[in-house]
């Protein structure tokens, strides 16, 4: 058993309270609902090093966390993901990691956000849950509704990859393909929720998957002994990620356990879909949706985002930037980093990268910065280039001499 330490929800927009006992979606103004806590009485409940000697990846945060009762903790080996140094890549005098979160259970970041939502639905007494999905959230829901006994519909854009598909289906989700990309899929599951009663756990339309996605940077400041990072490129589609750790920041900075400036934060957009960094570039507060949206990069494969003026509001308090990289150059990067660091990043994890290099060579980060970069699935869900060679016993050895 435990407490909760939630006072209610706050609308990202307005500021307008609801009531975070009760099943909730998004505010009267249709935007996100943030999750608001008595800070003072965790602070005066627990402390850091308290939370540091606990073991349970994410859920060890459990006092900045929505769960009223731990009993409705899901399970499925999370782990503390690793900061991985890219000790080539790095400028002299620098530092620059990656936050490997293929790691996590059903290979991507999105566990957080999904397992946490998934837990507080079910602790709120829902019994079907629906998701439009670009893959690795839909795989999320089906592990973890699987987990907690809740059913799940989820639908995925039409060229969304096989492996993928049969990812949320073999998980026990009923998963279907959808003609367009992921808005039109969202635009289904709102047309069902009214239809069959779903719950609707799309990004940013209900309040506990950005408390999950914040998980990401109470990690960071505690693997950085509480002296955050001076820059974060962080790969943004929805932006939960990139809002809730700046949440996570303010959290940690209300409770005196983070020290130091806040690090920059940099959202990297791939170029064929890049409706944030147009907006930060045109110092819009909203972002127009993107038309015709085309990448590699699934992940980020978001023309229109819900929470583009809370994205954009931490990219522009935090004084980082929103970038653009191209398909090319996020393949350039995930062979580059294969190739000199041993580690295989997921395109939108190698965008980072790309990013990073971006912001180098326009002077907006200095060598000397502890630089983070997020690769947040595993490559292995992705396509790779072409490996076909074969060799068979009595080929000669001379052409291998040379490889
Ligand atoms: C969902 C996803 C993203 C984008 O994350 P947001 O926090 O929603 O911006 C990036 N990369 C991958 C692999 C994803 O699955």
């Amino acid at each position: 058993m435990s407490r909760s330490f939630v006072t209610h929800l706050e609308c990202g927009y307005s500021g307008e309270r609801y009531d975070a006992g009760i099943v909730q979606t998004v505010s009267a103004a249709g935007k996100p609902l943030l999750v608001r806590y008595d800070l003072g009485a965790i602070a005066r409940a627990v402390d850091r090093d308290a939370i540091s000697a606990r073991s349970g990846g994410f859920w060890r945060f459990r006092e900045l966390l929505p769960l009223a009762d731990r009993r409705h903790e899901l399970h499925l080996g999370e782990v503390t993901t690793p900061l991985v140094r890219l000790a080539r890549s790095e400028p002299r005098g620098g530092a620059l990691f990656v936050k490997d979160e293929s790691r996590l259970p059903t290979g991507s970041f999105k566990a957080r956000g999904v397992g946490i939502a998934v837990a507080k639905a079910k602790e709120l007494g829902i019994g079907h849950i629906a998701m439009p999905t670009n893959g690795n959230a839909g795989a999320a829901l089906a592990a973890y509704a699987a987990r907690a006994g809740i059913r799940a519909t989820v639908f995925c854009p039409a060229d969304t990859p096989d492996v993928n598909v049969r990812e949320i289906a073999a998980q026990g989700a009923a998963v279907y393909r959808v003609p367009g990309l992921i808005d039109e899929c969202g635009r289904i599951v709102g047309e069902g929720k009214k239809a069959l009663g779903w719950f609707d756990l799309s990004t940013l339309k209900e309040p506990y998957r950005i408390e999950g996605k914040k998980t990401m940077g109470l990690e960071l400041a505690e693997q950085f002994d509480w002296r955050l990072p001076e820059a974060i490129f962080y790969p943004t589609g929805g932006g939960t990620g990139l809002i809730g750790m700046w949440k996570a920041f303010a959290e940690l900075a209300a409770l005196g356990w983070a020290t130091g400036p806040l690090p920059r934060l940099f959202a990297i957009q791939a170029s064929g879909c890049a409706p944030i960094v147009r907006a930060f570039e045109r110092g819009e507060r909203h972002a127009e949706a993107w038309r015709d949206a085309q990448t590699i990069a699934a992940g980020i494969r978001v023309p229109a985002a819900l929470g583009d003026f809370l994205i954009l509001d931490a990219v522009r308090e935090s004084a980082g930037a929103a970038l653009a990289v191209d398909d090319a150059a996020i393949v350039a990067a995930q062979q580059r980093v294969a190739h000199d660091e041993g580690l295989l990043l997921c395109p939108e994890g190698a965008a980072t990268f790309a990013g990073w290099q971006l912001a180098r060579k326009r002077g907006l980060v200095a060598a000397d910065a502890r630089v983070v970069l997020f690769n947040c699935a595993t490559a292995l869900k992705y396509p790779l280039p072409e490996a076909a060679a074969t060799f068979a016993r009595g080929d000669s050895f001379e052409r291998l001499r040379s490889r």
